[in-house]
């Protein structure tokens, strides 16, 4: 196409479906995550594919992340991670299951149940282990299962928490040490309850590494995409960035390349204009030592990223206006574009703008 496109392969993310469960037990359940648009590239068609590999589980961050697959047909449970006080009717009409992670979260949401006598409705509770970032710790566990053993409004389908370096094997001691937290804590609060929650805990790199926390059911995100924080060689990026050369600009020795002549060519030049920019998703920061490939050969970015366009040194490559460009693929990946300007994948797939067409492969 002679456009900018984001292709998806859905033959690469069956792959690492496929890879991650074959590091489980049989019995463990697989949760995937498709929070931010499927890191990026289409959650329906992520999720639609799934759920025909049987999922037994799927995460989003918000709950009209959930409201559009729900609308998509998607009828697998949905935990969703970071729920709001103002959606809890669109949670119940499109049956979601929120996290309760805090009090002023569980305050409100009890209190709308018992207003709409809604019984034993679905939801996961959030334990903090040591991320510190949502969830309660340890004392407030004890206090807020008290709030909610105290109606029958709420039917617990997990205990669950998130560890915070699981892809750092310097920090193994930290993640045994919450593996072991929440450990205790979540036996603490089952054995005073009557429903029989699953636990789980390992997000992509803990299932990796940390086979000690896969307990009942495992979250995976970016390993269903192909990475592992640091790129695994068993998974297959599902993402791939392509665009064109819209046009070839000759420049002489002296002259300066787009805005505030950031870049000044010391000689001759052949300079690429692709139409891709940071409204899009590729950051200023790439205008420092990011490259992208035209014809097989690593072209460098120079002079600022523009909002649509951004320019490449094309000097010694045998290239024409129209010839495609791979901003990212399943060789020069997302992991190793990120790595140039020190950001990791996650960024920069969750970043690519509306604006780029996704093309389902
Ligand atoms: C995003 C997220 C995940 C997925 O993590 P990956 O590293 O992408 O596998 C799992 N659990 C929670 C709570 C998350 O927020």
């Amino acid at each position: 196409m002679k456009k900018t496109v984001l292709e998806i392969d859905l033959k690469a993310l069956e792959h690492n479906f496929n890879v991650i469960s074959s590091k489980l037990r049989p019995k463990t359940k697989f949760m995937a995550v498709v929070k931010a648009n499927g890191y990026g590239s289409n959650d329906i068609e992520i999720a639609k594919k799934l759920e025909s590999l049987s999922i037994d589980y799927f995460a989003v961050a918000f709950s009209s992340e959930g409201v559009s697959l729900r609308k998509a047909g998607i009828e697998t449970p949905i935990l969703v991670l970071l729920p709001q006080v103002e959606s809890f009717t669109e949670i119940i009409k499109y049956k979601l299951e929120p996290s309760l992670y805090s009090f002023y979260f569980l305050d409100n949401f009890l209190n709308f149940l018992v207003s709409k006598k809604i019984e034993k409705y679905p939801c996961h509770f959030k334990i903090n282990s040591g991320l510190n970032r949502v969830g309660f710790n340890e004392e407030e566990s004890q206090k807020a299962m008290a709030k909610i053993q105290n109606c029958e409004c709420i039917e617990l389908m997990s205990l669950y928490s998130h560890l915070a370096a699981t892809d750092d094997l310097q920090e193994s001691k930290f993640t045994l040490s919450q593996i072991n937290l929440f450990k205790k804590i979540s036996s603490n609060l089952i054995s005073k309850l009557s429903d029989k929650p699953m636990l789980h805990m390992s997000n992509t790199s803990g299932i990796f590494n940390f086979p000690e926390c896969e307990f009942d059911m495992v979250r995976s995100g970016i390993g269903l995409y192909g990475y592992n924080n640091h790129l695994n060689n068993e998974l297959v990026p599902v993402h791939t960035l392509k665009s064109i050369i819209s046009q070839i600009v000759e420049a002489q020795k002296g002259d300066s390349i787009g805005y505030n002549r950031a870049f000044i060519c010391e000689e001759k030049m052949k300079i690429g204009i692709i139409p891709l920019g940071h409204a899009d998703g590729i950051s200023r920061g790439f205008s420092k030592n990011a490259y992208v490939i035209v014809n097989g050969k690593k072209c460098r970015i120079i002079g600022n990223i523009c909002m649509d366009v951004f320019m490449v040194n094309l000097n010694d490559i045998d290239v024409v206006e129209g010839d495609q460009v791979v901003i990212f693929d399943k060789q020069n990946n997302a992991e190793s574009f990120a790595l140039s300007v020190g950001t990791i994948s996650y960024e920069i797939l969750t970043n690519l703008s509306e604006r780029i067409e996704r093309v389902i492969v």
